[in-house]
């Protein structure tokens, strides 16, 4: 593992984190981030990157926003040299690139005098990031072959500019400027003042690859104005330049349907990934809130029963994907082999369950138009092969009385049952973005099950919303899940179509694209 080998005398890295978008971040970033065991941090890194901390972590906030320094430079050396005298593993993970305004240069003084080893891990640093997700080039074979960084400073309180922008009014090229909005006027005055013209092409990219990005993209002459009309605030980066005129029309970020949106998805920790993954590529801020969890539970003495006759089945009914995916663990666990499942026909419960199955590269022979345990039995039982046959339906603990019940009564077959996991309700005041959702609202919540929207309904008094958050639509990953909503008097604003994410995902879309 990276820089565990200097454990003994300890280590820090410096590591820059990106602007924000969690895909910025580097592969070696991710990896002395798991690895580390103190983690100080700061405001401006996306909170996401701390997930991949280990459980022991010890995880320091030394975060600051402008005008309000929650701890100074100096104590923050002092944390990583008295960590790093401990012995420990020590990441300091900034915004963008570290040596770009990040004052890594003090730290590593600090450290240099302290005698304790470090690396400097770069990022993607927040003006080439801005850029790029405004579609801004910075440079232009014809126009513009210099490119500056500049900072200005987003804390009025500090009386002067650092850098005499008159100056940079004549060198020219493209300037990139940090830290600008809170003297932007000065700044434009300076610009002009050193002779650039007020027609030069300018733009303003706030909170960049965030959800919440928003550009200007307009001229120096009318910068200030433009800025203020379009309420753009810090982070931001200015740029002015003549390839800033080049700027892309496809607006390609801003641009995906789901841009802007919040959406909250319940499913348990750890399963949250691939919608998230789906719904982020859209364009969606996501928020997790797992309501529920799943706990791999069996009796051992009726899995080692239903597996000694594995092969004595002629249908095989999972109900839910968490079951198919802890089936198929505990089967592997029994057999090394696929071959000694059996030649038994399948049946799932909506494709979602069916993608595990095919997983194994099992043909899955029915699955129902409608995802609901009923719809099953009654095409199960529509294929006339049920009277008198072994049938085994994988189960968690919530009840499947009328699936068994109608495969036994109106098909005749023989039932077993194999329960394999337990659906818990997870405390949500564990969620990691329930104060986010409270104080902010969202646009949408995704329940994925029933078990999940009753788990919301039970802890209702613990998720309130505050006074003006946007209030969510529902969106229910099948016909279960919205009987559930509605017979709580949950409103079902869209359900997914065949119970697959990716249905989900596109109905969503649908919804808000209309
Ligand atoms: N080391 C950082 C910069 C730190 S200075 C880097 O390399 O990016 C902080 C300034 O960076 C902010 O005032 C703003 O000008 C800029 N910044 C950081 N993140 C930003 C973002 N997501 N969008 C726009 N500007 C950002």
């Amino acid at each position: 593992m990276v820089g565990l080998e200097q454990k003994n005398k300890g280590k820090v890295f410096l590591v820059g984190a990106g602007p924000g978008d969690p895909e910025l971040i580097t592969r070696k970033a991710i990896a002395l981030i798991s690895s580390c065991e103190t983690l100080v941090y700061d405001h401006l890194a996306n909170a996401e990157f701390r997930k991949y901390a280990s459980i022991d972590c010890e995880q320091i906030d030394v975060g600051k926003s402008p005008g309000r320094h929650t701890m100074d430079q100096k104590e923050i050396g002092e944390i990583l040299v008295s960590k790093g005298n401990e012995g420990k593993m020590v990441v300091r993970l900034k915004g963008g690139d570290p040596f770009v305004f990040g004052r890594c240069a003090e730290e590593m003084i600090a450290l240099d005098e302290a005698k304790i080893s470090y690396e400097i891990v770069p990022g993607v640093t927040a003006a080439l990031a801005c850029a790029a997700y405004a579609g801004i080039p910075l440079s232009h074979r014809e126009y513009g072959s210099s490119i500056s960084f500049l900072t200005g400073h987003e804390d009025i309180e500090k009386e002067s500019l650092r850098v005499d922008f008159a100056k940079f009014g004549e060198i020219g090229g493209t300037l990139c400027i940090y830290m600008g909005m809170g003297k932007l006027s000065e700044i434009t005055a300076k610009l002009l003042s050193g002779g650039l013209s007020p027609d030069k092409p300018a733009a303003i990219v706030s909170h960049g690859t965030l959800p919440s990005q928003s550009k200007i993209v307009t001229t120096l002459g009318k910068l200030v104005k433009e800025a203020k009309k379009a309420n753009l605030v810090a982070p931001a980066i200015i740029f002015v330049g003549n390839s800033v005129g080049l700027s892309t029309k496809q607006n390609w970020f801003e641009n995906r349907p789901l841009f802007g949106k919040r959406i909250v998805i319940t499913r348990p920790q750890g399963q949250v990934s691939r919608l998230k993954n789906l719904l982020t590529k859209k364009g969606a801020e996501v928020m997790e809130l797992p309501l529920i969890k799943i706990i791999p539970q069996q009796d051992r003495k009726l899995v080692a029963e239903t597996f000694a006759g594995i092969a004595t089945y002629e249908w095989v009914v999972f109900t839910s994907a968490n079951g198919a995916k802890e089936f198929f663990n505990v089967f592997f666990r029994a057999f090394p082999d696929i071959r000694s499942f059996g030649p038994m026909r399948i049946a799932c419960v909506g494709e979602a369950t069916a993608k595990v199955v095919r997983k194994f590269n099992l043909e899955v022979e029915l699955i129902p138009k409608r995802s609901t345990a009923e719809d099953l039995a009654k095409d199960l039982v529509a294929t006339e092969s049920l009277d008198s046959a072994n049938v085994l339906v994988i189960i968690g603990n919530r009840n499947r009385d009328i699936l068994v019940g109608l495969l036994e009564s109106v098909g005749h077959a023989i039932v077993d049952t194999l329960p394999i996991y337990q659906t818990d309700f997870a405390d949500v005041n564990e969620a990691p973005d329930l104060a986010s959702f409270i104080e902010n609202g969202a646009d949408a919540v995704v329940f994925a099950s029933s078990s999940a929207a009753l788990s919301y309904i039970e802890q209702e008094e613990d998720i309130v919303l505050e006074k003006g958050a946007r209030l969510p639509i529902h969106c229910s990953m099948g016909p279960q899940t919205s009987k559930t909503l509605l017979e709580n008097n949950l409103s079902v604003d869209l359900e997914s179509e065949d119970s697959s994410l990716e249905s989900m995902v596109q109905s969503i879309v649908r919804h808000f694209t209309k």
